[in-house]
């Protein structure tokens, strides 16, 4: 018996996630924090985790950490939210809970393009109908388009991230509204790039009752913990908990995550520190001609380089130790295009003087 002859054939026909290889690169790829934790910092963390008995099972609810993460969102009382083992895993449950693999017709989720690559990936592994809706050309919300597709599809689940991986850009808020307004199926508003926005929907959380929002700790610096959270009303938590598998959330995750929360100024001062150089570089890379660089607010930037040149500079950076993004032919929208995470002021430095070097080798 070989896997051709016993797995599902839509299984066959996914290709795995592919992640480069950073192996001595300096890592721009990713939309990590590229400040690791202080020595002193790390000392406490490592004996903090002394309290873990690894022996055991961890909290099947994380109720200490829950309440850490509620203190941080500001909440007074204790809001419910289900934990995943990165937000990743969060999307998952939400496509199992709403995939109907009995169902002669699949139902659909529905998201925008450029989006994020892991909402039609998830999609299509659950058995859901994946329908992207192409954004605009300077990627805003083809508004009228996306509110009569949700008509059409009647889609069971609509993603939007906000801030939008790969743009960087935020959609208008009242556009967000009368997306939620116009769905009769649940809209999730995918806030992993939060820390580095003042726009958010949580205020807007309670006040539907379709609409949930989900967010994570990977982007704010905790990426090697993964962490994510989804937040919104009670009913639809209590029956989409009955797929979160028992203990996603490990010992060493929710002891680290607590530690984390205790000592929140390390991350809010890493977290300014990128806002500062995402402006700088921004700037720097406004000034390279035949250059195209999209506004962010989040940890990256999306340009796009002189027209067929893009595959040719990413692999220039790597020759030069540099490792970005390349989305040039993952979406016809992304032609040249390329996403640069934002380091600290000295990788941004070398970023740019590199790409400044590449542009003098061909004038
Ligand atoms: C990075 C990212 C995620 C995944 O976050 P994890 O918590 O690390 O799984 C989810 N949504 C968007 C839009 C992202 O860019």
């Amino acid at each position: 018996m070989t896997p051709e002859q016993l797995l599902r054939p839509d299984i066959l026909k996914l290709s795995a996630y592919h992640v480069a290889d950073a192996k001595g690169l300096v890592k721009l790829d990713a939309m990590e924090n590229p400040h690791d934790w202080p020595g002193e910092l790390q000392e406490a963390w490592l004996s903090h985790l002394h309290l873990s008995h690894i022996n055991r099972y961890p909290d099947p609810s994380a109720r200490s950490l829950k309440r850490s993460l509620n203190h941080l969102l500001g909440n007074h009382e204790e809001q419910g939210m289900i934990l995943g083992n990165g937000s990743d895993e969060l999307i998952q449950t939400l496509c199992l809970a709403l995939a109907d693999p009995s169902n002669s017709k699949p139902r659909t989720l529905l998201s925008v393009e450029p989006g994020f690559a892991m909402y039609p990936i998830i999609s299509r592994m659950t058995g859901l109908n994946y329908v992207g809706i192409p954004l605009q050309k300077d990627f805003n919300l083809d508004i009228q388009v996306l509110l009569d597709a949700i008509d059409t599809h009647q889609p069971v689940l609509t993603f939007i991230a906000q801030p939008n991986n790969p743009t960087g850009n935020v959609f208008p808020r009242r556009q967000i509204e009368q997306i939620i307004r116009t769905s009769s199926g649940l809209v999730v508003i995918d806030e992993a790039y939060f820390p580095f926005t003042d726009s958010t929907m949580l205020d807007q959380l309670y006040h539907h009752d379709n609409l949930l929002i989900l967010r994570t700790v990977s982007k704010m610096g905790l990426a090697g913990l993964r962490l994510g959270m989804l937040l919104g009303p009670d009913p639809w938590l209590e029956q989409l908990e009955k797929l979160r598998l028992p203990y996603n959330i490990g010992t060493l995750t929710q002891l680290t995550a607590e530690f984390a929360l205790q000592h929140k100024e390390t991350l809010q001062a890493s977290v300014a520190d990128i806002r500062r150089q995402r402006g700088h570089l921004y700037q720097q890379m406004k000034t390279l001609s035949g250059f195209t660089i999209y506004p962010s607010e989040a940890n990256f930037l999306l340009f796009r380089s002189p027209e067929g040149t893009g595959p040719d500079l990413h692999r220039y950076l790597i020759q030069q130790g540099i490792l970005i993004k390349n989305l040039h032919g993952s979406h016809p929208m992304l032609t040249d295009c390329l996403r640069v995470t934002v380091g600290t002021k000295e990788e941004n430095q070398r970023f740019v003087s590199t790409l400044q070097q590449w542009i003098d080798l061909d004038p």
